[in-house]
């Protein structure tokens, strides 16, 4: 009862924060209390020095929810400023086509799907509807979370996977592949080895088409789904997205997660970014040119431990032999990996250590290390997790029924475990 009620106080408070872009400090001035008895009231209920906020408090703050909802542009609920076009059609190709009001929306949206991506509750806004997945390059976490977040609005998942298995083998053009699919399925999730080819796929078609990833170009929903994540995690901390000191370590060259990611970030202000990566593997100098605005500081280093300094967030990346061509690097080298020993060295309590995934963990790789497990400050499960509400927000959206899942929704009647993970951190409960 006392474990529930903690979780309801926390997250409404978390929330409350996140949707005013206030820190900690920021918030308590606002609501007018100590930052000490804001903390007691953010505790977990295990902790003795957990309080209850008074209710007087608590109505202040819906209050201020409420009225921010009538007054701001980036209305609290609302989800009517969230359109995801291109060209004037429905489709997700880019990060580019988001401000930071759409990117805020579609999280609001994705916000209204935990209890759904957190087996409490279903929906079946989208039954009858067919996802066609065509994954044309290796996937695990992006082909299933696309298919589960469709199917968990109630609709159906039609796959395909490789050139082998599929007529582009027999020399069927893209054109012809997407015009002839979009006959048979509501929408197209599409992974492809080339930059610009899932743009030329929704050329070709008047249904919703998602990119997946175009080769070394863009990664747009791992993007969404980092940056939400990290809103979700600083709000547990109090600290804001604005002014955060983000390290990204690793292929920046030719992952697209880090190209979508960085450019995603910059519609924030005063970022300090660190790109760490060998010579050979450095951010391209257009996605440099992009992310160096609003007040944002760009530093470029192959210093891990330094460039590690102070960070909020290290955002790790695999590297990605597969695109290579000429670079002759193998892997990271040893002092490249980062690890619990180097973790503990020169990160805080409070930093965050991410990654896109898969990481290469065969010896000799160096990626990021696995003994960190226990750490709390591993999100990387937190990150695939937050998958699931952000791709059933974008599919929401694109399909027209964001507005009916609040009302659709129904209890679930099986019964999931709290925890997903043997090793999931306290606050990663599923009614956390
Ligand atoms: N899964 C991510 C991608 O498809 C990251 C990676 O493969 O390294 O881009």
């Amino acid at each position: 009862m006392v474990l529930a009620m903690s979780i309801q106080q926390q997250s409404f408070l978390r929330d409350t924060m996140r949707r005013l872009n206030l820190t900690r400090e920021a918030f308590s001035s606002r609501i007018g209390v100590s930052r000490r008895a804001l903390d007691t009231w953010l505790l977990p209920a295990e902790s003795q020095e957990f309080r209850r906020m008074p209710e007087i408090v608590e109505r202040f703050v819906s209050e201020i929810l409420a009225s921010a909802a009538h007054t701001s542009t980036q209305s609290v609920y609302s989800t009517s400023d969230l359109s995801i076009t291109h060209e004037g059609k429905p489709c997700l190709l880019s990060v580019d086509q988001f401000s930071r009001g759409s990117a805020e929306a579609l999280f609001r949206l994705a916000d209204v799907m935990q209890p759904i991506a957190r087996r409490q509750k279903i929906s079946r806004v989208l039954e009858g509807a067919v996802l066609g997945n065509l994954f044309f390059e290796a996937s695990t976490r992006t082909r299933v979370s696309f298919g589960a977040a469709f199917c968990r609005l109630g609709g159906s998942v039609c796959d395909t996977t490789g050139f082998t298995f599929s007529s582009m083998a027999k020399g069927e053009s893209i054109y012809d592949t997407s015009r002839v699919l979009s006959g048979y399925v509501d929408a197209l999730v599409v992974r492809h080895p080339d930059q610009g080819s899932v743009a030329e796929f929704a050329r070709a078609t008047n249904i919703p088409v998602l990119n997946a990833g175009d080769g070394p170009g863009e990664h747009p929903s791992q993007a969404l789904l980092d940056l939400y994540t990290i809103q979700r995690e600083f709000s547990r901390l109090g600290k804001i997205v604005d002014g955060a000191h983000i390290a990204i370590v690793g292929d920046l060259k030719y992952g697209r997660t880090v190209h979508s990611l960085s450019k995603l970030l910059a519609l924030y202000s005063g970022i300090k970014f660190t790109l760490i990566a060998p010579a050979e593997l450095e951010m391209p100098a257009h996605i440099i040119e992009r992310i160096a605005v609003n007040g944002n500081v760009v530093e470029q280093t192959s210093d891990l431990v330094n460039g590690l300094r102070g960070a909020d967030v290290v955002y790790a990346t695999r590297i990605q032999k597969e695109r290579f061509a000429n670079e002759t690097i193998e892997g990271y080298t040893p002092e490249f990996q980062i690890n619990q020993a180097l973790v503990n060295s020169v990160c805080g309590p409070d930093t965050l250590i991410m990654h896109p995934l898969p990481r290469d963990s065969r010896p000799g790789a160096n990626d990021l290390g696995t003994d960190l497990l226990h750490d709390p400050r591993l999100a990387i499960f937190r990150q695939t997790d937050n998958g699931i509400p952000v791709r059933m927000a974008l599919f929401a959206s694109l399909l027209g029924v964001a507005d009916q899942v609040p009302h659709s929704l129904r209890d679930a009647s099986w019964k999931a475990p709290r925890f997903i993970g043997p090793d999931d951190a306290l606050f990663h409960g599923m009614d956390g």
